[in-house]
Order: C-alpha cells, then structure tokens, then sequence
C-alpha cells in the first residue's frame, strides 16, 4: 500500500466515521441544520466510499461513473448554502441559487457527462469556488456578529470553508500536472478535505465534551459575576452585566433578564441599546408567556409563534427564543430570555442551561432585595437612635440654660412683687440674657443639623479675602473680653465663600478652643497659604482629644471621653456642621496635637486669588509649608 493510498483509505474511514456519527444525532433529534450537516457529510463520505467501490468492481470504466460521481459531489454546495441559512441569516436569492446550480450541475452530470466533459467539470469547480467563498464570508460574519461558544463555532466553519475553496483550487490545478505532481496534490487535497470536515464538524454538531470546554470560561465569567453583581448597587447596571454574561455563555444574540413588578403587573427589561429600564405587560412577548405558565419556553421562530410582536423580534435579531421563569420556591422574580437569529445556535443541553443560569439570576436577583430590604432597615433604625439622641442630647442641653433663666425670672419676679420700688437687678438681668442667648444658639445648632440633613449647607458663594473674615472673628471676641491672637501673612487670600457659613466655622473652633482650654492661655489663630490654598489653625493649649476618640470627633452628637468634665453644655454637633461646610466649599478639616498638649484645629480653602496685602508683617512660617504662595495680581472681579 502506497503512502497515498493509505491517507485515503485513512480518510475514507475518518469521513464514513463522521458522517455515521452526524446521521445518527440527526436522525436521534432532527432539525434541518442537523440534516443539511448529514447531507453534507453524507456527499463527501458518499464519493469516497463510491469511488472506492468503483475501483474493486471494476465501475470505474462505466462511462456513468464520473457523472454520478459528480452528481454526487454536487449535494455538498447545495447543502453548505442551505446551512448558511441554518446558522445565520441568508437572503432568499442565495438558497434558490443554491439549489437550482445543484440540480442544473447534478442533471447535466447525470445525463450530459460524456457529450460535454469539460465544460461540466468547469461548471463543477466554478460552483463549488462560488458556494465555498459565499459560505466563507458568511460564516466569517456570523462569527464576527456573534460571541462565546457560537463565536468559536462560525469561526470553525468560516475556516472549513476557506479550505474547502483551496482544495478546490488544489485538485483542478492538480489536473493539469504531471502524474508526481498531480499524486502530491491529491496527497494534499485529501489532507485538506480531512481538515474541512473536522472544522465543519466542530462548528455544525460539535460534541458535548467540546461545547463544555468552549462554554467553560463564559460559564465561569457569568457565576463569578453573579455573586459579584450581589454587591453592584445600581440594578440597571448589575441586571445590564447580568444580561451580557448570559448572553455570552450561550453565544447568543442576545439575553435579556426581566424583573417583575408583581403591584403593576409589569415586567422591567433594561435596553441593550440605551441601557434605560423598559416596561412592558407581564403578558407580552414569548418572555411573559414563560413567566406566566411558569415554565421553560421554547421557540424556534418567533416572528410566526407571536406574531402581534414580529417586528419587535425582528429588530433584535430574536427568531429562536429560549425563555426560563427565574423564581424561588414560593416567588416569582422575573424571566430570563435568550434569543438568538437560528435555533441552530442552541445545543439541546442549552435548555438545561437556561434552567441553571434562571435559577442563579433567582438567588442573585433575590440576595439583592435581601440585602437592599436589611439596608433600608438599618437606615430605619440608625434614624430612630439619630431621633433619641437627638431629643436626649436637646432636652438635655436646652434643659440646663432654661433651669437659669427661669430661675432668675421667677426670683426677679418675687423681689418685684415684695418690693415694687426697688431698682432693677441688672446683673440678673444680663444672666438671663446671657443664659437666652446660649438657648438660642443651642436650638440654632440643632436646626442646623436638622438642615444639613436635609440638604446643603452652603449657599450663596462670593469672592471674600479669608484674612478679613478673620480679622472679623477676633474683633468680635475682642469685643466681648476675650483675646484670640492672629498670626497671618502680608497678603490677600481671596476665595468664593459663604461668608456667614465660615465664620460659623471659625466661631465654633475658636468657642471650642476657649471652652476646652480651662482657665488657660488663648487661642491662637494662624493662617497661611500653599499653592492653591489657603490653611486657617485655631491653636490652643487645652485638654487635648484622647487618642481612642480620634477616630470619631467629626461625627454627629459625639463629645469626647473628657469633654464631660470640663463642661456639660455641648451637643457635639459643631465640629460636624463644620466639618459639612468645609467639604461643601471643596477644602478639607483635621485636628492634631498642638506640641505641648493641646489640639490644633486646621482647615484648608481653595483660593481664587492671593495678592500682596497692605499687612507688612512676615508671613508665618509652617513647619510643612515654609514658602507661602507667590503673589499674584487679583484678577479684576474678586
Ligand atoms: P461640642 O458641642 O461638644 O463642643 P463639637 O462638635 O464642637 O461639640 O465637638 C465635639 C467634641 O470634640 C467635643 O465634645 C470635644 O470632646 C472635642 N473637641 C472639640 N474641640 C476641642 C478642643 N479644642 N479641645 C479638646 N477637645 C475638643
């Protein structure tokens, strides 16, 4: 037996082999892609298995033998056209081509071979060169249009098809050679002819083990995502993710989840196209009909199945529809749909498929609302302690200047009632006064807080030079008794504040730099600026902030472990409003030990303009900001 004889009888068996196993999945579930696959098997294994009988018997010699043979040859083309169409959309024109070059070439073969020899071997070739690059270039698209699985299985056919065009080509140059020539190519040919009915059987029938290994990674990509997409808070995002991984594993067109709204009879879909959620009743589409029965769906074409909705399919390339309920045992969530352009697209282990993928989007979709439901709850009962504490730290704290006032009230009240005559308490008077105006102040903190809770803090912005809201604020303690030192530089700090708001910040750091320094040295405040900020410190030498409560002073109605002792009138509100306000005109605020004991309050602003100033001191020098920002022209509207 010669070399070539061998691979040809080798390949004899491998087509025979192949074609056995594509007859009997075909005949087992027929559907036309599975026997257009068995046609085309059953062509090529039909020549070969012929044209070795042919030689044992002796009917080589028959002048029927080559038009019977190309005849036969010919099924091959007219079934590749056709299952172009299995797999892919195929204008009509395409498949009657198809079949009347099949049954012009097989009746010239059958009846005409002898009388017109060449000219039906040419016609051969050229069919088969057309129907070979047809199908190469529309199964290269199919692959490019598709993905996952469907993706690998059209490349593989677009391949198979692009060989079969050079085997064409091959064995009809080969014709016109030399006998060594000639065996080489037939050597060649045959080779080439083993590899396109492998890659035809990949992509047409692929067995399970194959389709399990190519599905593998998209299978594992969509449940890692899954559980991924539990904690992805926006639902149109995490069920836009959810649609494109299940799309993927099937290597359809398309997936899409719905999510019912049982109160509207509803079901939520988010568009491919615009990613926004579309509604549509709970009993429109293939989708609805799963959702509504409850059970999987199974549609080969839509168009004619549901055909009030056929333009709908149409649009989104949805003729095989594969629809699952995603449900738990006592709720229905929702459908999972999964559609694609041919049925073909689909395995039989698809349907399993869908199955598992619905029942994962369940668990997801249902530890979503878990978690959601657990958070809107939490937000419930952290806004009730808010409340508590809120009334405890306002009764409290409102409790105490009231005691006083109307204490003093009611003692001015029982001297004017002995004595009419006598003149006014006027220290009594001015503790009243001075106990309403702490009153005030508390009720206006606690609506503060009340209104940051509700919105922003800061209003009306304009351009301020941050050194006179400074000067402002030490001038008002002046006023009252109290000194508060400013060290600042020679230079203007411009920056489009709330004034009113900055001030309050700076009150309130100064009134707590007073009020947790007992009897002791002043506040210091500082100011400098870097770059394209300006740094403000309120410095005292007091009680210091333990270290165990660093972590929370900013928070709301939270006063440090050693705040009590040193006065119980605070709500611990202030540096949380503050801390609202800074952020809100885009700087940053942080404390620090002062060396030396004591907290050092910083605050940092961006700046508009900084400009050189009228105060001739020497600007501070920071430990971490030794040179302060170059002057600059202000620009004409600050
Ligand atoms: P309060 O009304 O209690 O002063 P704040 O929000 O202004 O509320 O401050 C919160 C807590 O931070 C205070 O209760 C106090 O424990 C601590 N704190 C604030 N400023 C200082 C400071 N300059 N020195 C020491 N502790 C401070």
């Amino acid at each position: 037996m010669t070399s070539l004889e061998l691979i040809s009888f080798i390949n004899v068996v491998l087509f025979v082999g192949l074609f056995a196993v594509v007859l009997r999945d075909a005949l087992r579930s027929p559907t036309r892609a599975k026997l257009n696959t068995a046609l085309f098997f059953g062509s090529l294994a039909g020549v070969l298995v012929l044209s070795r009988l042919a030689q044992w018997t002796g009917f080589s010699a028959d002048p029927a033998y080559p038009g019977l043979i190309i005849a036969l040859l010919a099924v091959a083309p007219f079934a590749m056209v056709r299952l172009v169409d299995d797999f892919s959309h195929s204008p009509g024109w395409a498949q009657v081509a198809g079949a009347v070059g099949f049954v012009l070439l097989a009746g010239f073969a059958l009846v005409a071979f002898g009388a017109m020899e060449p000219v039906v071997e040419l016609a051969v070739v050229a069919f088969f060169l057309v129907v070979g690059g047809y199908a190469a270039v529309a199964f290269a698209r199919a692959a490019a249009r598709a993905r996952g699985i469907t993706r690998r299985r059209m490349t593989a056919v677009a391949v198979g098809a692009g060989l079969f065009i050079v085997a064409i080509s091959i064995a009809f140059v080969g014709a016109f050679l030399g006998s060594t020539a000639a065996e080489v190519s037939s050597i060649v040919v045959q080779v080439l002819g083993l590899a396109v009915a492998f890659a035809f059987f990949l992509g047409f029938t692929p067995p399970a083990w194959i389709r399990r290994a190519w599905r593998e990674p998209d299978l594992r990509r969509f449940l890692e995502q899954s559980i991924h997409l539990a904690g992805v808070t926006d639902e149109r995002r995490a069920i836009a993710q959810l649609n494109a991984a299940a799309a993927s594993t099937f290597g359809a067109r398309g997936a899409t989840v719905g999510v019912a709204d049982r109160d509207r009879s509803v079901l939520r879909y988010v568009a491919q196209a615009t990613g926004d959620w579309v509604e549509y009743p709970d009993d429109r589409f293939i989708a609805a009909r799963a959702f509504q029965e409850q059970r999987r769906v199974v549609v080969a074409n839509a168009a004619r199945e549901d055909p009030e909705n056929a333009e709908f399919y149409e649009r989104v390339g949805a003729m095989a529809v594969i629809a699952a309920p995603i449900s738990t045992e006592n709720r229905r969530i929702g459908v999972l749909t999964v559609f694609a352009e041919r049925m073909s697209v689909f395995a039989e282990d698809d349907l399993w498929l869908v199955d598992l993928l619905a029942d994962q989007a369940a668990v997801l979709l249902e530890s979503r609302e878990l978690a959601q439901h657990a958070s809107s709850l939490r937000a419930r009962e952290e806004a009730a302690r808010l409340k508590e504490e809120f009334l405890s730290a306002a009764a409290h704290d409102l409790r105490t200047p009231l005691t006083v006032v109307l204490g003093q009230a009611e003692l001015l009240e029982r001297r004017r009632q002995r004595n009419p005559a006598a003149p006014a308490d006027a220290q009594g008077l001015a503790r009243i006064a001075r106990e309403a105006r702490r009153l005030s102040d508390l009720v206006t903190e606690l609506l503060d807080a009340q209104r940051l809770e509700q919105g922003t803090a800061v209003m009306d912005r304009a351009p301020a030079d941050l050194l006179d809201v400074v000067e402002d604020v030490r001038e008002r303690y002046e006023e009252g008794g109290l000194t508060v030192s400013v060290d600042r530089p020679a230079l203007s700090l411009v920056a489009s504040i709330d004034r009113p708001r900055i001030e309050q910040v700076l009150d309130n750091l100064v009134e707590n730099a007073l009020k947790y320094t007992p009897g002791g040295s002043p506040p210091q405040i500082r100011v400098a600026s870097h770059e394209r900020e300006a740094r403000i410190e309120v410095v005292d030498h007091g009680i210091g902030i333990p270290e165990a409560d660093h972590g929370r002073i900013f928070e709301r109605f939270f006063r440090a472990s050693n705040a009590q002792s040193i006065t119980d009138t605070g709500l611990g509100l202030g540096l949380y409003i503050c801390r609202r306000i800074v952020d809100e005109h885009g700087g940053r605020i942080w404390f620090e030990p002062t060396p030396g004991g004591g907290t050092t309050f910083a605050l940092t602003l961006p700046l508009l303009a900084v400009a050189a100033g009228h105060v001739a001191d020497e600007p501070p020098q920071w430990e971490d900001d030794p040179e302060p920002m170059t002057a600059r022209e202000l620009p004409a509207d600050a």
